[in-house]
C-alpha cells in the first residue's frame, strides 16, 4: 500500500502521513523491522507489528475507521483525529498545549493535550 495522507477538515493541508515500511525499507534504526510510520504530526512516530496486521491497520486509516484503528493500535497512532468532532485536523490547526509532567515524577513525561478548532480537549501525544 502507498503512503497516503489524510487532509486537515479545517483547511485542507495534511493532518498527518502514513506509511508501511516492510522490514530492509526506509532509513534509521529501526529498518530491519516491519512498521508502520506516521509523520508530519507532532513530528514521526512508529508503530510495530507483523506485516499483515500493519496492512490492516493501513487500511483501517485509509478508510477512516477510527474506531477500528483505536481497537487494533490505541488512540495514540490517530491522535489527530477529533474525536468529539468526528474530524481531522493538522498540527497547526490543534492548539498544542506545553509537554505535562507527571505529578509525583516531575521528570517523567506524562504527555501533551491540544484543543481542536471546535473547542475540545484531548491528549495528542502520550
Ligand atoms: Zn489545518
Ligand atoms: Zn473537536
Amino acid at each position: 500500500m502507498l503512503p497516503f495522507a489524510l487532509p486537515c477538515a479545517r483547511c485542507g493541508q495534511p493532518a498527518a502521513t502514513f506509511a508501511l515500511l516492510p522490514a530492509g525499507s526506509g532509513e534509521g534504526m529501526w529498518r530491519d523491522r516491519d512498521r508502520l510510520e506516521r509523520t508530519g504530526f507532532l513530528g514521526a512516530t512508529l508503530h510495530f507489528g507483523e506485516l499483515p496486521a500493519l496492512a490492516e491497520l493501513m487500511r483501517a486509516i485509509a478508510g477512516r475507521d477510527y474506531a477500528a484503528v483505536r481497537a487494533l493500535a490505541g488512540p495514540d497512532l490517530v491522535a489527530f483525529h477529533c474525536w468529539a468532532c468526528a474530524a481531522d485536523y493538522c498540527e497547526a490547526c490543534w492548539r498544542i498545549g506545553p509537554p505535562e509532567f507527571d505529578e509525583d515524577f516531575p521528570s517523567f513525561y506524562d504527555c501533551t493535550e491540544g484543543i481542536c478548532p471546535a473547542g475540545h480537549s484531548q491528549v495528542v501525544d502520550d
